[in-house]
């Protein structure tokens, strides 16, 4: 968080006055022409260090969080340990709020100009599955399918009922069933012929990609972690790390193994209740059992001649893309409701699936991506992505570990056309 932002009482331009401004503070870099503006700067190791030393920074500008329906033990860890502190759920005194759902509009309305959330408004546009597809299906009609082919062809029922039939007479499937507002897995399941898929209920039926790329001989999918700090502009960050997660049962795509969870999905939610899923307890091993990092993935399938620079242009061109698809909306909701430019960033957690021929399919848009911690290498990855996007929302200034996809949309829409 920029510091000059900081909570009143205190106005930080005083408090820099009185400070000396070289003054060489690890959590500190000065920007700005004249190395004026001092940026707070995050580290991660602070989750696990005992020592304070980073406490007194957070305390001297007296700045303060709220976490709001949400249960986010690393989020606070971090903040904490940087001295912010925490006020209750009801308090308006916060710097920074974090909350597990979306604001309602009187509440954004409410902020002031040195107060942020976490959440855009309508960020629903990308997170909700039969939002995404028809802002996709939408862009695809606008810009050409080849250009935003980017998620498998899906259809909402009931109300698309006529078009799935008749595409299921080309595609015979099989095909994947989820609920349209869900997550984890839950609800989801394959069929092989469109008679098993209920026509009573709202949901999303997307065709099954059946030659997943294997490891192993195991099917996976990658959660990338995306942050957009603005919609006007828009401007994206993409993590430069993220999670390979394994399905715990061989790939076989013959019929009788339609049912098989543990061997179709790759959610961590459903595969950690198999009893082969693996856990590793090193974080210094991020290519051992159900869970890798995805520099770990991505190193071993150039070693195995794949080209993965070519893999992850295409995952950036797919993650612009699909921010892309709902960011008019988006844009337009801040306008109405959101009083500062400022005020809203929001990570999101991407879902990949890559396929055998080396193409990145978009799966889904996590709204709050887990910052669960079961495993090391979930700490080591998600500290220091959280950090960074801490240090990022204040000032906007590129950190050394994050790849900055910094776009005017026009930009990019001459390069996609
Ligand atoms: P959820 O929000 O419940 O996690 P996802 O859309 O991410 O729903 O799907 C859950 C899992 O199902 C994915 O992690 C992936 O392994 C598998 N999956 C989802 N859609 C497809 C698809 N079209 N083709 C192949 N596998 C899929």
């Amino acid at each position: 968080m920029s510091l000059d932002c900081g909570r009143k009482p205190e106005h930080p331009e005083e408090t820099h006055a009185n400070s000396t401004q070289t003054e060489d503070h690890p959590c500190i870099a000065w920007s700005g022409l004249s190395r004026k503006i001092p940026v707070l700067v995050f580290h991660a190791e602070t989750v696990v260090s005992k020592g304070g030393e980073f406490r007194d920074i957070g305390e001297r500008y007296n700045l303060a969080f709220k976490i709001v329906r949400t249960e986010s033990r690393l989020v606070r860890s971090i903040l904490s340990s940087h001295g912010f502190h925490e006020v209750h759920p009801n308090s308006n005194d916060f710097n920074l709020m974090w909350t597990g759902i979306h604001l309602k509009p009187y509440l954004l309305r409410g902020l002031q100009d040195f107060q942020k959330v976490n959440h855009f408004p309508r960020s629903y546009e990308l997170t909700r599955k039969d939002r995404l597809y028809k802002n996709i299906q939408r862009m695809q009609q606008v810009h050409g399918f080849k250009r935003f082919h980017i998620i498998p062809q899906s259809f909402i029922l009931p109300s698309e009922y006529q078009e799935f039939c008749s595409s299921c007479a080309k595609d015979k499937g099989p095909w994947i069933i989820k609920p349209v507002a869900s997550s984890r897995g839950r609800g989801i399941y394959l069929v092989s012929s469109p008679n098993q898929i209920p026509m009573d209920e709202n949901i999303l039926v997307s065709r099954y990609i059946n030659n997943p790329l294997l490891i192993d001989d195991f099917k996976f999918d990658v959660r990338l972690y995306v942050l957009v700090t603005s919609y006007e502009p828009l401007i994206i960050y993409l993590y430069e790390e993220g999670l390979a997660r394994f399905a715990t049962v061989k790939y076989d795509h013959a019929a009788k193994n339609i049912k098989n969870q543990f061997m179709h999905l790759t959610n961590y939610s459903v595969n950690k209740k198999s009893s082969d899923y693996v856990s590793c307890d090193d974080p210094e091993v991020e290519d051992y059992g159900n869970k890798w990092s995805m520099s770990a993935m991505l190193r071993y399938l150039k070693q195995e001649g794949k080209d993965t620079a070519l893999l992850m242009g295409q995952v950036e061109d797919l993650v612009i893309k699909a921010v892309l698809s709902a960011e008019q909306q988006i844009a337009t909701a801040c306008k109405m409701y959101v009083p500062h430019r400022n005020n809203c960033f929001e990570l999101y957690g991407f879902d990949v699936l890559i396929d055998s021929n080396l193409k990145p399919w978009l799966l889904e848009v996590n709204l709050s991506p887990s910052l669960a911690c079961d495993a090391p290498l979930d700490l080591k990855i998600k500290a220091s992505m959280i950090s960074d996007m801490f240090s990022l929302v204040g000032e906007f200034c590129p950190l050394q570990s994050t790849i900055v996809l910094r776009f005017q949309v026009n930009y990019l829409l001459n390069i996609v056309h």
